[in-house]
């Protein structure tokens, strides 16, 4: 499928480690006031004026991604997005990222200038400044480990526990397609391996094999959401998939939940490709995971601002923890949400 390792010849022991580290990182370049000191030294300094956010994520070859077909390069814009996404779930803004890689030596250099050309990208369009990292051998595969630092005003965090009874519950973009997306590539996987001259032509699937491949940390939200002057009650974003997140949402507030089936947010491709792979759309999107959309509550009183938003969408609102978290079908029927699935379905359904 994807040829990750096409006109690759440079070992990465013909660099050394330092020459390495100087290669993939010289061109970064600073774009934030608080970086007071990036690559170069035994450590980087900033200087956050307000309070600081950090979070860390790490992407194991084999666990997390499969290089037949995930390209290095989205690989690199991916693992940032998804540290990123987990710093605007905070409703606080990025600055700084560090990128810590381990690879086995079946990696050249071409291959790492891939996976770090994702990694500027990302770094270019959300407007972080790489400040460091680190770099080792491995004996078997590919792990890249990024942390992401934020800032913003005490007053503008949002955590997890701040959900009331009769708050709205939003959601951002749509659902599902991430997880169909990755469906689509590991059956063509399948194709591939049984015929290695098939060309893929993945026309039709295009939004969801992008959803899975090139995700994009939703910080236009969090700026949306300043513009609108609403201020979330509680928020975390989508990483696992709707359900358990909503329970996390529902637990850390003390609080239960009634969401409504008709009322999810999916793109007609999710659909479609759910009718294809004979799954249930709405379990795919309680389920699927890596969508890196934002689920937030909501005061009522600050409906109007977002009810006209094409980004957001209410797919219900918060009751007192006594009363459970629920699904209402289609049918009207409440349905206990479980952390996978719900009653009587479960992904392997
Ligand atoms: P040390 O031995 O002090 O840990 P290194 O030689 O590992 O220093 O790193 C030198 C500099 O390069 C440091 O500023 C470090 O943060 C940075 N660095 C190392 N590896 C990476 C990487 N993969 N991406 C970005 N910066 C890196
Ligand atoms: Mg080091």
């Amino acid at each position: 499928m994807f040829q990750n390792t096409k006109d690759s010849k440079t070992k990465l022991s013909e660099l050394g480690e330092f020459g390495l580290i100087e290669h993939l990182t010289s061109h970064f370049k600073i774009q934030h006031e608080s970086t007071i000191k990036s690559i170069g030294d035994d450590a980087a300094v900033f200087n956050h004026s307000e309070q600081s956010i950090i979070t860390t994520d790490m992407l194991v070859e084999g666990i997390h991604f499969d290089l037949s077909y995930m390209p290095l390069k989205h690989l690199g814009y991916k693992a940032v997005m998804v540290n990123l996404s987990d710093i605007y779930a905070m409703n606080a803004d990025a600055e700084q990222i560090t990128v810590s890689i381990a690879c086995s030596s079946r990696f050249t250099v071409e291959a790492l200038e891939e996976l770090y050309a994702g990694i500027t990208k990302a770094a270019e369009v959300y407007g972080v400044d790489v400040i460091g990292g680190d770099t080792t051998s491995a004996v078997k595969g590919l792990t890249i480990s990024i942390t992401a630092l934020g800032q913003t005003k005490r007053e503008n965090i949002v955590y997890r526990s701040g959900a009331k009874p009769n708050d709205l519950l939003v959601v951002s973009g749509d659902l599902g397609g991430a997880f169909l997306g990755l469906k689509v590539l590991e059956r063509e996987k399948e194709v591939f391996k049984v015929n290695p001259n098939s060309q893929p032509d993945l026309t039709p699937y295009t939004y969801i094999v992008e959803r899975q491949l090139k995700p994009e940390a939703r910080k236009d939200i969090v700026d949306l959401l300043k513009a609108l002057d609403v201020k979330p009650t509680a928020m975390i974003d989508i990483s696992d998939g709707l359900s358990s997140e909503l329970m996390h949402l529902c637990k850390n507030s003390k609080v239960g939940a009634n969401m409504f089936e008709d009322k999810l947010p999916m793109d007609p491709s999710v659909i479609s490709t759910c009718e294809e792979f004979e799954l249930d759309s709405t379990t795919v999107v309680l389920n699927g995971g890596e969508d890196y959309e934002l689920l937030f509550t909501i005061d009522q009183n600050d409906y109007d601002k977002i009810k006209a938003n094409p980004h957001l969408t209410v797919i219900g609102h918060m009751t007192e923890a006594k009363e459970g978290i629920h699904l209402i079908s289609r049918m009207n029927t409440k349905i206990p949400m479980k952390a996978r699935g719900w009653n009587g379905m479960s992904e392997e359904d």
